[in-house]
C-alpha cells in the first residue's frame, strides 16, 4: 500500500458487515480497503462471531458452521473480489478534513472519500479466567443466548445468566425455550430491566432469581458443570450446578478511536439516519455492532454492512469520484 494512498472506501472492522461492505464495494470496483485489526486480549479479528462455536441461523448454511469459518469464509470472498486488507487496528480517524485520513497502528496513514465503520460491540465479561478459556473453547459460556442457545448442547439443562438489565431479561426468556430451569444471577436486588420486560420473566414458571450475588468462577475443565457463586451482602459462597452461562452485562461499542467526531446514541452506539447507514459526516457511513443494539445478529449486521457500500459507492458517484478500471480492464 503506497504511503499517501487515495483510497475510495476504507472499511474499518472485520466482522460480517465489515467484509459484506467489501464484498459490495469491491464488485463495484471500488478497490476497498479492510483495516481488519489485531488480537488484543478476547478481542480477535473477526469480532464476535471468533466466539461463537456452531452457527445454526446463518442463511445458507443447512450444516452448522463455526463463527471463525464463517468469517474466514465471508473474508475470503471479499478478497477474492479484490478486497486489500490490513491487519492493524486503526488509531486515530481525521474527519475534519477532506480526504479524511486514517491513522492505523504501525503503517503510514491513508486517505479515503469514504470510510465506513465497521468496529463491532464488544460483549462485557466478568472478567473471569476460567470464564473467558471456556467461552473461548467452545465449553458451554456465552455472551449471546440467540447466537448459541439452541444448540443441543443446551438442552433440557439448567442454564444460568448473568445480568439484570434488558439483555439478561430478553436472553432468560429465550432460553426458556430448551432449558430446564433458567437460573438469573443478578448482584443487586432489584433489575435495571424495564418493568414489563422483567415482570415477563419473573412471572415464568422456568425462571427463578438468585438476588444480591457474583459468580466467582466457573467450575469445568472442558464443559462448564457449575458455578462458584458468592453472596454480595454477606459474602457467603455457595455453588450452583448448572449446564450453561449466558453472560448478558451489556456490550461496549467499539468507538474509542473516533475521538468524539461522530455523534454517538445515548447508550454510545454511533447514531446513523433512519433506515440508512449515514453518520453526521457526509461521507463517513456506519454498520454492524457499532450502530445496533437491538438484533445484533451476524445476519442483521452483513444486511447492513451491504447498505453501507450502496451508500459510499453512490455518495462518490454523486460526488463525481469514478472507480478506476480493474486491472486488465
Ligand atoms: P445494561 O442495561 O447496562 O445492564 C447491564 C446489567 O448487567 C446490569 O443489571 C448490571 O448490574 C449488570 N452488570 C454489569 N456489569 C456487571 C458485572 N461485572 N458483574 C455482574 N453484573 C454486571 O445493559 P443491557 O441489558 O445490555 O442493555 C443495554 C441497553 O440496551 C439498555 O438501554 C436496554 O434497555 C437496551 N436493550 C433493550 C432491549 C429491548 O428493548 N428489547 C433489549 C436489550 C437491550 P447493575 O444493575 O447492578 O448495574
Amino acid at each position: 500500500m503506497p504511503a499517501s494512498s487515495l483510497e475510495n472506501v476504507v472499511i474499518i472492522g472485520s466482522g460480517p458487515a465489515a467484509w459484506t461492505a467489501a464484498i459490495y464495494a469491491a464488485r463495484a470496483n471500488l478497490r476497498p480497503l479492510v483495516f481488519e485489526g489485531e488480537p488484543v486480549g478476547t478481542e480477535l479479528p473477526g469480532g464476535q462471531l471468533m466466539l461463537t462455536t456452531d452457527i445454526e441461523n446463518f442463511p445458507g448454511f443447512p450444516e452448522p458452521l463455526s463463527g471463525p469459518e464463517l468469517m474466514e469464509r465471508i473474508k475470503a470472498q471479499a478478497v477474492h473480489h479484490g478486497t486489500r486488507v490490513v491487519s492493524e487496528l486503526v488509531k486515530q480517524v481525521d474527519f475534519s478534513q477532506r480526504p479524511f485520513t486514517i491513522t492505523p497502528n504501525y503503517s503510514e496513514p491513508v486517505q479515503a472519500h469514504t470510510v465506513i465503520i465497521a468496529t463491532g460491540a464488544a460483549a462485557k465479561w466478568i472478567g473471569l479466567e476460567s470464564e473467558i478459556r471456556l467461552a473461548q473453547q467452545g465449553g458451554g459460556v456465552s455472551a449471546c443466548a440467540v447466537c448459541d442457545g439452541a444448540m443441543p448442547f443446551y438442552r433440557n439443562k439448567r442454564l444460568a445468566v448473568v445480568g439484570g438489565g434488558d439483555t439478561a431479561m430478553e436472553e432468560a426468556m429465550y432460553l426458556t425455550k430448551f432449558a430446564s430451569e433458567v437460573v438469573i444471577i443478578h448482584r443487586r436486588d432489584s433489575f435495571r430491566a424495564s418493568k414489563v420486560m422483567a415482570n415477563r420473566v419473573l412471572a415464568h414458571p422456568k425462571v427463578r432469581v438468585i438476588w444480591n450475588t457474583q459468580v466467582t468462577e466457573v467450575i469445568g475443565n472442558e464443559f462448564i458443570t457449575g458455578l462458584k457463586l458468592a453472596d454480595t451482602v454477606t459474602g457467603a459462597a455457595s455453588e450452583l450446578e448448572v449446564g450453561g452461562l449466558f453472560v448478558a452485562i451489556g456490550h461496549t461499542p467499539n468507538t474509542k478511536f473516533l475521538g468524539g467526531q461522530i455523534d454517538i446514541t445515548e447508550h454510545g452506539y454511533i447514531k446513523v439516519a433512519s433506515w440508512r447507514t449515514a453518520t453526521n459526516i457526509d461521507g463517513v457511513f456506519a454498520a454492524g455492532d457499532v450502530i445496533d443494539d437491538y438484533y445484533r445478529q451476524a445476519i442483521t449486521s452483513a444486511g447492513t454492512g451491504c447498505m453501507a457500500a450502496l451508500e459510499a459507492e453512490r455518495w462518490l458517484a454523486h460526488h463525481g469520484i469514478e472507480a478506476p478500471a480493474a486491472a486488465g480492464e
